[in-house]
């Protein structure tokens, strides 16, 4: 598979989110959705409030990255600030 046709299936998958995928090589590459950090504290209010029902218990809680649609409910459901959205460094939520 040829770098184009990975980028594109990567942009149709919502891996990736290009502002353009026809100038790769000038493109702009961001990272989209979210990941759980460390402050989790297990409460289960992210889970409960997933539609996709694609976050996982743990220490922390897991999302299942694959399923994941980025509507963010859980970004906002976080008691703590738990969940950051990718791509974000030194996010103060
Ligand atoms: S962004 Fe939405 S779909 Fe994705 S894990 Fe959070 S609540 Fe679930
Ligand atoms: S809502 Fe926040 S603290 Fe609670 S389980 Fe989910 S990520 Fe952890």
């Amino acid at each position: 598979m040829d770098a184009q046709t990975c980028l594109k299936k990567l942009q149709y998958v919502g891996v990736l989110n290009f502002a353009t995928v026809d100038k790769y090589g000038n493109a702009m590459i961001t990272e989209k959705g979210y990941y759980i950090s460390r402050s989790c504290i297990g409460c289960g209010k992210c889970m409960k409030n997933c539609p996709q029902k694609c976050i996982m218990s743990g220490k922390p809680f897991q999302i299942i990255q694959e399923h994941c649609l980025h509507c963010g409910n859980c970004y906002e459901k976080c008691p703590v600030g738990a969940v950051k959205r990718q791509g974000i460094v030194n996010e103060t939520k």
